[in-house]
């Protein structure tokens, strides 16, 4: 490493803004304590099981020893009865909607050395690259101005050419972006970051800029296997200042923060069961859980040393369990499948999640294709996807599944994060307004980027949606909101955009 790199590598870590949260040396995870719980809940009976499903349909964050039964479960009939339960829990605090996005990736130098991840410093096969922020913004007018997203999570290795300025700047750059499109324009109106921990300082700035949901995964729970993944030394080798990462968020007024795993590096049944230590932390410190949960599952990546080694590679069908079990123990939380996974699986699982992308591409600067090529190639990108079908294709097959894609992103704007949002997912009110402006942001996407074919099928999803508003009328939409929505519909489709409840 240059020796600039390495001054600024010794100022990120700042041990007194994670400390102050231990209990002594001990942080929110204990290892045996986990492991204990999972194997004194072996065998659960079904009564018992059927019990905290009970609860979960209450949207109650469940225990870790109800958790742990769940976890436990041997039977494929009750395996059944579980996957329709977690589908039902999804139902009933975000309806039927899906909430699309795309990864903007601007960075890959990395700093880092993850034995599972293609942008580690150590594999020099890697072609690197940072965009400039008039690259950013072409990357944007491809996104927003071609495929029609409005929401991007942007993705950068850890490195000084991609520190909290440069992330600032960038997000600066997309929500500058405005495309006219066939009907009206195209713009990006939330930005998510999928970024290293960060201090206090630096997401304040963050915050500042307009900064949507944080997003940064703990990889493993398991500290030996996360110390065995994440080289001595490195920036990421510090468990505690990653696992703290959200604590320090909410300090900074950044209040949806979005926590996960990454699969297949240890036990899935250990992971889930951090995943769920973790939401209760932030639920007992800050009063609000993780406004999503992601669980990518390892992919191939180019000099991934870990990933041919790793005896915790995660089958589909423990995939589909551990998404259920998820969806159960954290009812209230949204969660996101990814392109990292092939679409035969996505249709699976997709019932009981909440977001997933489309149109994806990981390589730096392939929406504009700035290295001339938008095929996947991985000496320029960090792993392989399973899935790279356009968001019309995505859009059309949800359509016929009876899910509507929503490309709202009012949320945030309307005041609804942290405690708001909790208590409005927790009542199943937030599925109300999700409705509303899912069926307003689908209009706009129909008449702005959908082929005939999606246009047809998705115009018929659009009438059925309205129909339910209006049965749901006066018990749940008033006839003054049912009249509202009907204003602003006629509105989109004369040209006006971006009006939301
Ligand atoms: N560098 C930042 C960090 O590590 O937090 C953020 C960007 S990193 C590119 C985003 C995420 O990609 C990581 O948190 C990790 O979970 C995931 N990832 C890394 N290698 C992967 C692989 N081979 N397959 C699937 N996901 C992977
Ligand atoms: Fe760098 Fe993140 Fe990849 Fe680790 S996972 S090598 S920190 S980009």
């Amino acid at each position: 490493m240059k020796t600039a790199d390495l001054s600024w590598v010794n100022n990120v870590i700042k041990e007194e803004q994670y400390k102050k949260y231990m209990n002594g040396d001990k942080d929110f995870i204990n290892d045996e304590e986990i492991w204990e719980k999972i194997e004194r809940e072996k065998n659960p009976d079904p009564r018992k099981i059927r019990e905290i499903v009970k609860k979960s349909f209450e949207i109650q964050t469940l225990t870790p020893d109800e958790t742990a039964a769940l976890l436990n479960v041997k039977d494929p009939e009750l395996w059944e009865e579980i996957y329709a339960a977690a589908a039902e829990v999804k139902k009933k605090v975000y309806d039927n909607r899906i909430v699309t996005f795309a990864p903007l990736y601007c960075s890959n130098y990395c700093v880092n050395n993850c034995l599972y991840c293609g942008f580690r410093r150590d594999n020099k096969e890697e072609v690197r690259r940072r965009l400039t922020l008039d690259e950013v913004k072409d990357e944007t007018k491809a996104l927003a101005g071609k495929i029609g997203h409005k929401r991007l999570i942007v993705v950068y290795g850890e490195h000084p050419l991609s520190d909290a300025n440069y992330i600032a700047d960038t997000i600066r750059a997309i929500y500058s972006v405005k495309v006219k499109t066939k009907n009206g324009y195209g713009d990006i109106r939330r930005v998510n970051v999928n970024a290293a921990p960060m201090s206090v300082e630096d997401l304040a700035m963050l915050k500042e800029v307009g900064i949507g949901t944080y997003q940064v995964f703990q990889e493993t729970y398991h500290h030996d296997t996360y110390k065995q993944v994440h080289p001595f030394g490195t920036l990421k080798s510090n468990y505690q200042w990653r696992a703290y990462a959200m604590h320090r968020a909410f300090e900074a007024n950044v209040d949806d923060v979005a926590i996960g795993a990454l699969f297949g590096l240890y036990d899935w049944r250990f992971e889930v069961m951090g995943l769920l230590y973790h939401a209760r932390e932030l639920e007992r410190q800050f009063g609000v859980g993780p406004h999503t949960v992601s669980f990518p599952r390892l992919t191939p990546a180019k000099n991934a040393p870990y990933i041919q080694k790793t005896q915790y590679k995660v089958s589909d069908e423990d995939f589909k369990k551990l998404i259920a079990v998820i969806r159960l123990s954290i009812p209230y939380t949204g969660m996101i499948i990814t392109a990292r996974e092939p679409a035969r699986i996505r249709r699976e699982v997709l019932p009981m999640c909440t977001q997933t992308d489309a149109s994806t591409k990981i390589g730096i600067g392939a929406y504009s294709e700035i290295n001339g090529s938008d095929g996947q190639d991985l000496a320029k990108q960090q792993f392989f996807i399973g899935d790279d079908r356009e968001l019309d294709d995505v859009v059309r097959e949800l359509a016929e599944m009876g899910y509507i894609t929503s490309f709202c992103t009012a949320g945030y704007r309307c005041g609804r994060t942290g405690k708001n949002i909790m208590e409005l997912l927790k009542t199943g009110k937030e599925g109300n307004f999700c409705k509303l402006n899912a069926i307003l942001t689908f209009r706009e996407w129909l008449d702005d980027f959908a082929s005939e074919e999606t246009k047809k099928v998705g115009e018929a999803l659009i009438k059925k949606e309205m129909r339910e508003v209006k049965s749901r009328t006066p018990k749940v939409f008033s006839p003054q909101v049912v009249g509202e929505l009907e204003n602003y519909y006629e509105r989109i489709k004369n040209g006006e955009r971006d009006l939301y409840f």
